[in-house]
């Protein structure tokens, strides 16, 4: 293998040039990545969250060999095929009852679409055709095609295309840990899901489709968590105004906060649910929604699901996602991530005891982030000038720790960064990760 120092590389004709131009990957394994000139990084963000299982994992990479060997794709409308099926039958094992079909797709923003566009296809065939919106949550991150995009609450990223896409209506997240009022935490719960309410009745309810909401924010909100009392009063607003709850679990799901979904911290039971990043934890391209039938069958009943993708449900990745599943539970990785969760939580907090400009640490399972103050009282946060959270991941990844972070906290200008480990993530290995966290922080 060439092993080119990043000094000596031609020029790149990808698309990508990274800002620093970081080094070209040789191989990983565990929680660690190596670079073609040795040197060895703990990915602290299992990627962008997508490698639940750690990297380089035998038993994932030779159920993928061997489903090479016999077949890595067959048209879904030609052939169907065994892991398709095991996969759905064991997703939908996992999921809340009633979520039993699955329907495969190759990424986040694919699920997330395909969820609005069987809730828009519900109501059409139940003859609900004036129901069309779906209100979404700001900030949000719920994907980068058109649809996905339309519901996403980052106005960086939708801005240049507003006159190309429908701009859904938006309410605040519930960044209840920034309010300085006197109410409760679960009064606060209350406060931000009634903004649901109130923004139905705004649009006129008979023409809300459904409302998407990560259930543990993701990127956009560094892992935001919202008191209790939220959950179960969004699910009664939905209910009222027969509105569909999509939740988006690309990031939350599969195991990372410490139960299989982000919504089961809350016995969630929503309509519809978007997962990917984990799923196939990075061995394969792999997303799905997951319906349950009630939903499902009006739509097929009326002609067909106007909607599919050429790669869906594709042996490789099925495989992949079937192995994925398979080590979570022969390693106990869900009971890991909520253990290592909270020796991890538990170091984050000992850092903002540390260092005064941190305001914030939260998270669930091995979602966990930190975010950055100027004055912990008000929760003032720093000037935007000095780009702290890109410098924080600048100088982690200097000291060998991959991290993730952005300028963004619930509504309010801010910085945080993610610190989410894969699963598989021991004590002392959360004991390197924060001794370069503390180093950096410094
Ligand atoms: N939803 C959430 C919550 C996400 O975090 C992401 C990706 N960061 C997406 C959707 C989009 O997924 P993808 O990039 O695989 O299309």
């Amino acid at each position: 293998m060439q092993n080119t120092s990043s000094t000596q590389r031609p020029p790149s004709h990808l698309f990508y040039q990274s800002r620093l131009r970081r080094p070209l990957v040789d191989r990983a394994e565990g929680i660690y990545l190596w670079d073609q000139e040795g040197r060895r990084m703990i990915d602290g963000s299992s990627g962008a969250m997508v490698v639940n299982i750690g990297h380089g994992n035998r038993n994932v990479l030779d159920a993928m060999k061997r489903q090479m060997d016999r077949v890595t794709f067959a048209y879904r409308l030609h052939f169907e095929n065994e892991p398709a099926e095991d996969l759905a039958r064991m997703a939908a094992e996992r999921l809340p009852e009633g979520m039993d079909r699955i329907f495969f797709v190759s990424g986040g923003s694919e699920a997330v679409e395909s969820c609005i566009k069987l809730a828009r296809q519900w109501a059409l065939a139940v003859g609900q055709s004036e129901r069309w919106k779906v209100i979404s949550r700001f900030p949000s991150y719920h994907g980068g095609t058109l649809g996905a995009l339309g519901v996403t609450g980052y106005a960086a990223l939708s801005d240049p295309f507003s006159p190309m896409m429908r701009e859904m209506p938006k309410i605040p997240a519930p960044t209840a840990y920034l309010d300085r009022d006197n109410l409760t935490m679960e009064q606060r719960g209350i406060k931000y899901a009634d903004m649901l309410e109130e923004k139905i009745l705004a649009e006129g309810p008979e023409s809300v489709l459904a409302f998407i909401m990560e259930p543990i924010g993701g990127a956009s909100t560094g892992a935001l968590v919202a008191p209790d009392s939220y959950f179960p009063r969004i699910r009664e607003i939905c209910d009222r105004y027969g509105i569909l709850l999509i939740h988006d679990e690309v990031m939350s799901g599969v195991g990372r906060t410490g139960k299989f979904l982000g919504g089961d911290h809350w016995n969630c039971k929503p309509d519809l649910i978007a997962l990917s990043k984990g799923f196939a934890s990075g061995y394969c391209p792999l997303g799905a929604m997951a319906a349950p039938s009630r939903l499902v069958k009006p739509v097929l009943d009326a002609g067909g699901f106007q909607h599919g993708f050429t790669y869906a449900g594709n042996p490789l990745a099925c495989a992949a996602g079937v192995a994925v599943l398979n080590e979570i539970d022969r390693l106990g990785l869900i009971d890991n991530a909520a253990r290592m969760g909270e020796v991890l939580k538990g170091e984050l907090e000992r850092l903002s005891e540390r260092f005064p400009f941190i305001g914030d640490v939260r998270g669930k399972g091995l979602l966990l982030a930190a975010e950055f103050v100027s004055d912990r009282e008000t929760m003032k946060p720093l000037p935007k000038e000095l780009n702290a959270h890109q410098r924080m991941v600048d100088m982690a990844y200097e000291r060998g720790l991959i991290i993730y972070s952005r300028r963004t906290r619930g509504g309010v200008e801010g910085d945080h960064f993610l610190v989410c480990p894969p699963m598989i993530v021991t004590n002392e290995e959360i004991g390197s990760i924060t001794s370069i966290l503390g180093d950096t922080l410094e």
